[in-house]
C-alpha cells in the first residue's frame, strides 16, 4: 500500500466508525462526581487520527472541546521528566495498580510510594516536583502544552478546577497520607491546586491528537522539529501509558487495542502508534471504571480494521 492508500484507508474506517457508534444504543454514564462534568452532552461522538507528517483524519464532534481530567497527567509526567530525570521513579513507581484510580489502600501497604505516575496518587507526587522545580508552576506547564499544541489559545478551565479542589476529599486524604510519608514536600492545598488545574485543561480532539505526536516521534516535536524529550524517555512514557494508563483495565485495553493510550473522566482517550500516528476519541459516558465505553471500543474497532495495533 502506498502513504495515500494508507491514509484513504484510515479515513474509510473512521467514517465508518463514526456512523456505527452513533448508530449503537447509549452505554455507560458522564462524569457527575466533579462539579460541571456532568453538563456535558453525554452523546458527542468525535474522533482524529493524526501522521507524524500532520495529516489530520477527523470525524464527528471532533473540535467540541472537552475536559482532559486524567489524559494531562501524562503532560505533567513529561516535564517532570524533564526537570528531574530518573530521580523520579524514587518517589513513584512504574508498576499498574490493578485498583481504581483514586484508591487509598494500596499506598498505605505500600508506604506512600504510588504504583505509576497515572493513579491519582502518582499524578499528586508529579505535581509536587513540579512545584519544587519551577517557580511558577502552573504557567510552566500551560506554557508546555500549548507549545505541543502550536497554540496560545489553549486553557485551563477555572470552574471545573476550583469545583473539583471543593470536592476532592480522596485527593487530599492521598496527598496528607503521602505527606505521613514524607513523600509530599509542599503546602497539600497547593499540591491539590496544581492538580485540579492541570486535570482542568480542554481541548478537542485535533489538538490532542497534535500535542501527543512527539510520543509517537520518538520524542521530537513534528511541528518544530524539537526534541522534547529524549527517545529512551519517550520509550518509559509510552511503556507506562500501555501499563497503567486505564488503570484497573489495562489489561482489557491492551487486548483489545493494543495501542499505549491514556484515558480521562471527561471521556476522552489518546493513544499512539509509534512512528505512526497519535489518535485521539471523545465519548462522554463512561463504564464502571471511569474510562469511556465507546472511546474504547471505536479504537478497538480501528486497530482490528486497519491491522494497526503495536502487537
Ligand atoms: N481529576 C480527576 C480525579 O482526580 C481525574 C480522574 C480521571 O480522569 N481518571 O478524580
Amino acid at each position: 500500500m502506498t502513504s495515500s492508500d494508507i491514509i484513504d484507508n484510515y479515513s474509510r474506517q473512521i467514517n465508518a466508525i463514526n456512523d456505527q457508534i452513533r448508530k449503537s444504543p447509549p452505554m455507560g454514564k458522564v462524569a457527575s462526581y466533579i462539579p460541571g462534568l456532568d453538563r456535558v452532552p453525554p452523546d458527542l461522538f468525535g474522533m482524529t487520527l493524526m501522521t507524524l507528517d500532520e495529516t489530520v483524519i477527523s470525524a464527528g464532534d471532533s473540535k467540541t472541546p472537552f475536559s482532559l481530567q486524567s489524559i494531562s497527567k501524562v503532560f505533567s509526567l513529561t516535564l517532570a521528566l524533564k526537570a528531574v530525570d530518573e530521580e523520579l521513579w524514587d518517589r513513584v513507581g512504574v508498576e499498574p495498580s490493578g485498583n481504581a484510580f483514586n484508591s487509598l489502600i494500596q499506598l498505605e501497604l505500600e508506604k506512600g510510594k504510588p504504583r505509576n505516575p497515572f493513579i491519582n496518587a502518582g499524578a499528586l507526587v508529579i505535581c509536587d516536583v513540579l512545584i519544587s522545580a519551577y517557580d511558577q508552576p502552573k504557567q510552566k506547564l500551560l506554557e508546555f502544552v500549548r507549545f505541543l499544541v502550536c497554540s496560545d489559545e489553549l486553557s485551563y478551565n477555572q470552574s471545573i478546577a476550583e469545583s473539583e479542589k471543593k470536592s476532592s476529599y480522596r485527593n487530599a486524604a492521598l496527598i496528607n497520607l503521602m505527606k505521613d510519608f514524607n513523600n509530599i514536600k509542599n503546602p497539600t492545598d497547593r499540591v491539590l491546586d496544581l492538580y485540579c488545574y492541570l486535570c482542568s485543561l480542554e481541548m478537542n480532539c485535533e489538538s490532542l491528537a497534535h500535542t501527543f505526536l512527539f510520543l509517537a516521534n520518538q520524542g521530537i516535536h513534528p511541528s518544530s522539529n524539537e526534541q522534547v524529550i529524549t527517545p529512551s524517555q519517550t520509550k518509559r512514557i509510552n511503556a507506562i501509558m500501555q501499563l497503567c494508563g486505564f488503570y484497573d483495565e489495562a489489561g482489557e485495553f491492551a487486548y483489545r487495542v493494543g495501542l499505549p493510550g491514556k484515558s480521562g473522566v471527561g471521556g476522552g482517550i489518546i493513544a499512539i502508534k509509534p512512528c505512526q500516528y497519535a489518535i485521539a476519541v471523545l465519548s462522554p459516558r463512561l463504564n464502571k471504571r471511569g474510562n469511556s465505553y465507546q472511546g474504547i471500543h471505536a479504537l478497538e474497532l480501528f486497530t482490528s480494521s486497519t491491522a494497526s495495533s503495536i502487537f
